[in-house]
């Protein structure tokens, strides 16, 4: 094995970031013992903390109205050629019973930054979701909001809120998006989140246009200082219609790799084997649960809208990521040496 791969692997594990160089030569290491001795120090941290249990978020599309216009996103203001949809409120709470029976207490809400769920009414949304659920938590991903707003839903009953910084370099942040939106910006809504009381989740997409290693170790660093509670990454997959519908796809091989390295990283850390990753690679997503990943997220939006919330092409939509699959899925991740649980699954550290 190489050297400088095996020390790189040895310093994380004992909770240190190594050094850029070692960083490096982690991520492009691609021989499979190197892989096989990351992966079983990830796995070994991980078991640590959460033994085999998987966690499932029930994840709910609930618009994909956007008022954003980013270059990778294939439900941007741009793109004239996707069926726009808004779930209703009564529609999205039999989204979380039809959750809720078949064992989901997590319930993600996902969607564009759409201008229709002001504060009165995404605030009473989650009022009523808590109010039906009291034992289920709630995810808020629904983008940059003002630090008002974010008190107002974290009030209102919801628990953890997902938004991906997108990439930690402004320079690299400034090719993906235009130039409405703002690193920095970005950077202070995960701030006021933490602050509120969140659990945060930030992440980023792997092979996004213009990356380069040097990106992803300002990510990986980024991430060690932020310390979130969950980190979402996928690899970039093309969608028709936007700036980048002609760019190369990400690696699922280095996606699984970070992974593994995040789970060094943040040994406590909630991290998902994204519908992305699943998308990318067929046994993707189980090739996560392996590399560290520890929560799926299955897809509870009525079946209908489904193609709609096409944030790239060929998206997974039905079969063992779709919350129907639920029992394929544990079969699947049974076979693997894992087990589906249905507890919430909070941050370890945290008390409710
Ligand atoms: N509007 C919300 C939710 C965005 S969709 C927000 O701003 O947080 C969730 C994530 O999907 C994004 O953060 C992005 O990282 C990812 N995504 C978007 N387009 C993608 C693409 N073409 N390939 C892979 N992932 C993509």
């Amino acid at each position: 094995m190489n050297n400088a791969v095996k020390h790189a692997i040895d310093v994380l594990s004992t909770g240190t970031v190594p050094e850029d160089a070692a960083l490096l030569s982690l991520l492009s290491c691609e021989t499979s013992e190197e892989n096989q001795y990351l992966q079983e120090k990830a796995d070994a941290v991980r078991r640590q903390t959460f033994g085999n249990h998987v966690y499932i978020r029930g994840l709910i599309e609930c618009t994909n109205y956007c008022r954003n216009d980013c270059y990778y996103c294939g439900i941007r203001r741009s793109c004239k050629d996707v069926t726009r949809y808004r779930l209703t409120p009564e529609e999205i709470l039999s989204c979380c019973k039809n959750g809720y029976a078949l064992g989901f207490r997590t319930f993600v809400l996902q969607g564009g930054e759409d201008p229709y769920w002001n504060d009165d009414r995404l605030a009473a949304l989650v009022a009523a979701i808590r109010n039906a659920h009291p034992d289920c938590a709630i995810t808020l991903s629904a983008g940059e909001r003002s630090r008002e707003s974010y008190q107002r839903l974290f009030d209102a009953g919801a628990d953890r809120y997902l938004l991906r910084h997108e990439t930690a370099d402004k320079a690299h942040y400034e090719a993906l998006h235009p130039t409405a939106l703002s690193f920095e910006n970005r950077m202070e809504c995960l701030y006021h989140l933490k602050d509120i009381g969140y659990q945060v989740g930030c992440g980023f997409m792997v092979g996004s246009p213009g990356q380069t290693a040097e990106h992803i170790l300002k990510d990986l660093r980024f991430l060690a200082a932020f310390a979130p509670h969950m980190i979402g990454i996928g690899p970039f997959i093309p969608a028709a219609g936007t700036p980048f519908e002609k760019e190369p796809a990400g690696s699922a091989d280095l996606t699984v790799r970070l992974l593994s390295i995040i789970r060094l990283l943040l040994p406590k850390a909630l991290l998902p084997a994204t519908t992305a990753l699943g998308t990318a690679s067929q046994d993707g997503r189980l090739r996560g649960i392996c590399a560290g990943a520890n929560v799926i997220m299955p897809n509870l939006s009525p079946p209908s809208v489904r193609k709609n919330y096409r944030l790239y092409d060929n998206k997974i939509a039905t079969g063992a990521e779709s919350a129907e699959g639920l029992f394929q899925l544990k079969t699947q991740v049974e076979n693997i040496g894992y087990a589906i649980v249905t507890a919430r699954g909070d941050y370890p550290d945290i008390q409710n």
